[in-house]
C-alpha cells in the first residue's frame, strides 16, 4: 500500500488528510489519496493559470508532439496503470477490461495529436478578410468518473492540452489513484503546470463543487451523472463558464423480428455488460419482438451463463465485482423489485462482498423501475413488443438520450428504425462502440457538448473573428 500525491505546478503535493482508496474484489486498502483543501486547489489553479500564458503561445508542433510524448509514456507504462486500475476499480485485467482500457487511453492520445482546427477564412474578397481563430480559453477544469478513469481523465486532458489549455483534473473518490499515477507520467514530458491533479473524498472536501465556482477556471469539462451534472451547471452559472457535460444513459436496444438470435447473443451480452454494465452508454433495457423474443432470452442467458466472474486481478475473470457501496445497493434495489414483476432468466441474487451476477429479467413492462432508471451495473430488462412504432415511442420515452442500437439482418430496415431514435449515438447490431474520430455526446439530459473528433476539440476554444 502506498501514498499517492496531487501533481501541482509539476510537483508531488501531499495532504495531511488522506482517504483509503479500496479494492472492490476483496475491501482491501489499494492506497491512500490526497484529500485536498481548498487551499490546494487555489494552488493547482494558480499554477495552471501562469502555465498558459506560455503554453497557449506554443506552436501547433509543440503540442502535437506532447499528446505523441503522453501516448508514449502511457505505453511505457500500460502493465502497472492497469494493474493499479484493476486494484482500485474492479474490472478484470483482460476482456474489456484494465488492459484495454489503458490501451484505448493510448491510442486516443496519439489520435488527438493528430487533430487540428486550422483559421477558417469566411470571406476573401474586395470587401476584406475575414477568418475564424480558435483560441484557446484558459484553465480546464476536468472532473471524472469512477468507471473508465483513465481513458475519460484522457478524454478530458489531450484536447485541452493539445489546443493550448491547461488543466486542473479531479477524479472521482472511488478511483482516484491511477489517475493521480497518470498526471505524474504527463508531468515527466509537459512543463510544470500544465495538467494539474487535485483529490477529494466528497465527504470532507468537495473539490469537485469548488471547483465548478472557481473564478479561475474558464471551462469545466464533467463525465458523470445526471444529478451532479445538474449541479455543476448550476454552480458554474455564477462565473458563466463553458460547459461539456457527459452524463449518464439509459440506452435502449431494440431487435426486429427478423434476427437470428444466436448470431446476435454475444452483441446484445456485451452491447449490456461491458464493464460490468457500469458504462454510460451501455445498453440499458432492451426491448424484443414477440416473434423472436423466447429465442432472444434463451440465447442471451446461454451465452451469459458461460461469462466467468472473479476478482479482476486473476487473469481468467471477465466480469469483476461493482465498483462501491452505493452503486451495488442500487443495482440490487431495482432487481429485487424487477425480481417480483418480471422472469429472472439468470442471476438476481446477490454474490460476496460487492459481487453481483450477470442478472437478465424478462417479461418486465416499460414503466417498472429497472427499465425507467439507470441501474450502471449487471442487470439487462428485457421487454417484449409486438409493433415496432411501440418500441420506437418506449425507446424515446426516457429523459436520457446518449445512446441507442436496432439489431435486424435487414440495415436498411434497422437503419430508418435507428434515425427515429432520440439520441446522440445510434448503432446498428452493436451498441456502444466509440472512435476518436467521431463525436460522441447525449441529447436531452444526457448531456451536451460532444467529445471527440474535431467537433469535440473546437469545445476547448474560444471563437475569435478577425476582419482586416
Ligand atoms: P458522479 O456524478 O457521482 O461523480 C462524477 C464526478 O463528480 C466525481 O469526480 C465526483 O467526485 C464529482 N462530484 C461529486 N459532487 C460534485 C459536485 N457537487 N460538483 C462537481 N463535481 C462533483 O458520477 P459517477 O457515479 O462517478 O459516474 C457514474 C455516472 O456517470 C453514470 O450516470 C454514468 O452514466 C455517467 N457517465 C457518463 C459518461 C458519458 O460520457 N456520458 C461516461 C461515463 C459515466
Amino acid at each position: 500500500m502506498s501514498d499517492f500525491s496531487m501533481t501541482i505546478n509539476g510537483q508531488p503535493v501531499s495532504a495531511a488528510d488522506q482517504f483509503d482508496v479500496k479494492n472492490p474484489a476483496t475491501g482491501d486498502t489499494v492506497g491512500l489519496a490526497p484529500n485536498s483543501s481548498k487551499d490546494h486547489l487555489d494552488l493547482a489553479v494558480a499554477a495552471a493559470q501562469v502555465a498558459f500564458t506560455t503554453w497557449s503561445q506554443t506552436s501547433d508542433a509543440v503540442r502535437v508532439q506532447a499528446c505523441q510524448d503522453i501516448a508514449a509514456k502511457i505505453g511505457e507504462h500500460a502493465e502497472a496503470l492497469a494493474q493499479l486500475l484493476t486494484r482500485e476499480q474492479g474490472k478484470p485485467l483482460n476482456g474489456i477490461g484494465s488492459r484495454f482500457e489503458i490501451g484505448g487511453a493510448q491510442a486516443w492520445a496519439a489520435h488527438t495529436a493528430s487533430l487540428s482546427l486550422p483559421v477558417k477564412v469566411l470571406q476573401d474578397n474586395e470587401q476584406g478578410r475575414v477568418e475564424l481563430h480558435r483560441k484557446p480559453m484558459g484553465v480546464v477544469g476536468s472532473i471524472t468518473p469512477w468507471n473508465w478513469p483513465v481513458m475519460i481523465a484522457v478524454w478530458h486532458i489531450l484536447p485541452a492540452v493539445r489546443s493550448g489549455n491547461t488543466v486542473v483534473v479531479k477524479p472521482s473518490p472511488y478511483a482516484p489513484l491511477s489517475t493521480l499515477r497518470l498526471v505524474e507520467l504527463m508531468n515527466q514530458v509537459l512543463p510544470p503546470g500544465v495538467v494539474n491533479s487535485v483529490c477529494s473524498d466528497d465527504r470532507t472536501s468537495n473539490i469537485g463543487a469548488a471547483m465548478s465556482a472557481h473564478p479561475g477556471i474558464r471551462k469545466i469539462v464533467f463525465t458523470g451523472s445526471i444529478n451532479t451534472g445538474k449541479k455543476v451547471m448550476a454552480t458554474a452559472a455564477d462565473t458563466v463558464k463553458r460547459l461539456t457535460l457527459e452524463l449518464g444513459g439509459n440506452d435502449a436496444g431494440i431487435v426486429l423480428p427478423d434476427v437470428d438470435p444466436k448470431a446476435i447473443a454475444e452483441g446484445l451480452f456485451w452491447g449490456a455488460f461491458i464493464n460490468n454494465g457500469q458504462t454510460c452508454a451501455a445498453m440499458k433495457r432492451l426491448y424484443v419482438h414477440e416473434s423472436v423474443y423466447d429465442g432472444v432470452c434463451a440465447a442471451l442467458a446461454d451465452y451469459a451463463r458461460a461469462i466467468p466472474v472473479g476478482p479482476g486481478t486473476e487473469e481468467a475473470s471477465v466480469l469483476g465485482p461493482i465498483n462501491n457501496r452505493m452503486q451495488f445497493d442500487k443495482v440490487q434495489r431495482l432487481v429485487d423489485a424487477a425480481k417480483h414483476k418480471g422472469r429472472v432468466l439468470l442471476g438476481g441474487e446477490p454474490g460476496e462482498g460487492l459481487f453481483f451476477p450477470p442478472t437478465l429479467i424478462a417479461d418486465l413492462s416499460h414503466d417498472d423501475p429497472l427499465v425507467t432508471e439507470e441501474q450502471f451495473g449487471p442487470a439487462l430488462p428485457i421487454i417484449k413488443y409486438s409493433n415496432v412504432e411501440d418500441a420506437i415511442r418506449q425507446a424515446n420515452d426516457s429523459p436520457n438520450g446518449l445512446g441507442g442500437s436496432v439489431w435486424s439482418r435487414d440495415v436498411e430496415k434497422a437503419r430508418q428504425v435507428a434515425s427515429r431514435m432520440e439520441c446522440g449515438s445510434v448503432w446498428i447490431n452493436k451498441h456502444g462502440a466509440i472512435q476518436p474520430n467521431a463525436p460522441f455526446g447525449g441529447v436531452k439530459s444526457s448531456g451536451c457538448g460532444v467529445e471527440f473528433g474535431e467537433e469535440g476539440l473546437a469545445e476547448y476554444t474560444d471563437i475569435q473573428v478577425m476582419f482586416s
